[in-house]
């Protein structure tokens, strides 16, 4: 019987446990054990249902177009439970000196597919309009060296477009900073266009069939939250395979095996799946992989903070259409985005009540974290004041920290991703899943869980993991 430890009860590390508890239950000779440090599982994923209102801590939905969270839910039963956004009313706001400018229409990401909307809006300037015109007659160009996004879209479309669209958007997935951020890791599609057809533009226009994607609602999420994601795991893992309350300390190779400790009790495994931040995974190989572990250890993390603020009618009928906005770093602003959750998926709140969820923190923020929850929500409060006017108390709050969650992928990642790799197969029976590698979103970290439980039953020689037909 083969021994497989998962540290960490995130989506990463439950996607890897449900994967490897289908391979149990179809008879391959394997035990597992999902480790969690925390008392509950799901990691970022946190949903509170208060006064009829679905609050969501960390995620509240994921890309529909990234199908292996909505395949999880699927083998799991719940696919009944998916809901799409409200994509009628889909329309982003950008905060320029303070007044909310809606993005034009036919904007696929930053590149203008459409002439006109893009020609009349107010949120570019005149000269950024004119370097749109002449991003039509960029020659291809093929670049082996990664490069940061800001450099790439400053190239396509100038400062401005990095400034108003590039950085806000990027700082909203990641917390991050388009300037580090590398074009290869974060928007690989863009540096292939540019290599095929010069202009993003053109691509665009030339792949609209492909990109589109066939009336699908952009985000998905379920109907009780994220959380019933993680609940639905949950359900599938029997209580003698899970241990919450219990943080992994420390970790060493034995006889072609691993000695996992946790509360002073050590166990011998035949492999592990990490499935935590990558920093957490540094400290616990820095003795018996030191390379690996700093490796894993550059990889640089950044800390959020959402709050959640309901409000009764009025507010709601005071507030403009659309999903939420995005306020550029140069507004001077603590909020990075807010969303108005109340328009983006249905059911959330009651009829007569708004909900607007804030995003703070990111790389240029870290020291919102240390700030007390009161002191966030007056900040919060102040600058909701004075960009939507609302002058309201909110009926409630809810201030979510997140420290070191994010990965960042900077420029040169998926060259360090290369490196890990190599020093990764010189240790066996170890394997990584979670968000530090090949995507944040909640479906890229279903799907290196369900990688990473792959790679271990390949590896141990046990049978063939495709085999598993979903029920
Ligand atoms: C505020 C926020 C908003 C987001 N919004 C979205 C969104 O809308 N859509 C989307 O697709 N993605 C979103 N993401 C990203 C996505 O949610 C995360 O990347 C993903 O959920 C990470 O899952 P994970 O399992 O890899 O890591 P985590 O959720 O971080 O879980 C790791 C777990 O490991 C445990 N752990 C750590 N060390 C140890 C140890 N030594 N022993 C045992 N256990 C340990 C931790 O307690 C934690 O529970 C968001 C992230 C954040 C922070």
């Amino acid at each position: 019987m083969k021994r497989i430890a998962i540290i960490g009860g995130g989506i990463s590390g439950l996607s890897a446990a449900f994967a490897l508890e289908r391979q149990r239950q179809a008879g391959t000779p394997l035990e597992y054990v999902l480790f969690e440090a925390g008392p509950r599982f799901g990691g970022v994923i946190f949903t509170e249902h208060l006064e009829n209102c679905t609050v969501e801590a960390g995620p509240d939905s994921f890309l529909t177009e990234k199908p292996w969270a909505a395949e999880l839910c699927h083998e799991l039963g719940i696919a009944g439970q998916l809901i799409g956004s409200n994509d009628s009313q889909r329309r982003t706001y950008i905060s320029v000196n303070g007044k909310l400018i809606p993005l034009p229409d036919g904007l696929a990401f930053m590149v203008p597919t459409e002439v006109m909307p893009a020609a009349l809006s107010p949120l570019f300037s005149f000269h950024t309009k004119v370097r749109m015109a002449s991003e039509w007659f960029h020659p291809p160009r093929e670049v082996d060296a990664d490069e940061s996004v800001a450099s790439f879209v400053k190239r396509h479309y100038g400062e401005e477009m990095v400034e108003r669209l590039a950085d806000p958007l990027l700082s909203g997935i990641y917390g991050g900073d388009a300037t580090d951020l590398s074009l290869r890791a974060v928007l690989p599609r863009f540096a292939d266009m540019q290599a095929r057809y010069g202009s993003l533009g053109k691509a665009m226009i030339a792949n609209r069939k492909q990109i589109n994607t066939a009336g699908r609602p952009l985000f998905t999420t379920l109907k009780d939250g994220i959380q019933q994601l993680v609940n639905a795991v949950l359900i599938r893992l029997p209580a003698s395979h899970v241990r919450s309350n219990t943080e992994i300390q420390s970790l060493q190779t034995r006889d072609r095996g691993w000695l996992i400790s946790s509360n002073a009790k050590v166990e011998k495994f035949d492999g592990v799946i990490m499935a935590i931040p990558a920093h957490a995974a540094a400290k616990l190989l820095e003795d018996s992989h030191p390379k690996l572990a700093s490796e894993l250890g550059d990889i640089r993390y950044s800390s959020s903070v959402t709050v959640s603020l309901v409000y009764d009618e009025k507010v709601r009928a005071s507030l403009p259409a659309g999903f939420g906005y995005l306020v550029p770093r140069g507004e001077g602003k603590r909020v990075l985005a807010s969303t108005f959750v109340h328009n983006k998926f249905r059911d959330r709140v009651p009829e007569d009540r708004a909900l607007i969820r804030c995003f703070l923190g990111g790389t240029r923020d870290q020291p919102v974290l240390e700030l007390s929850e009161d002191n966030i929500l007056r900040i919060v409060l102040a600058e909701l004041r004075q960009i939507l006017g609302i002058e309201a108390e909110p009926l409630f709050a809810r201030v979510y920290k997140w420290k070191a969650a994010m990965a960042q992928y900077n420029v040169g990642h998926l060259e360090r991703l290369e490196r890990i790799e190599r020093q990764r197969v010189s240790a066996p029976g170890l394997f990584l899943a979670g968000n530090a590698y090949k995507g944040i979103g909640i479906p890229d970290c279903v799907r290196s869980g369900r990688e990473a439980a792959s790679q271990a039953i390949a590896a141990m020689g046990l049978n063939d993991f495709k085999t598993v037909a979903t029920p």
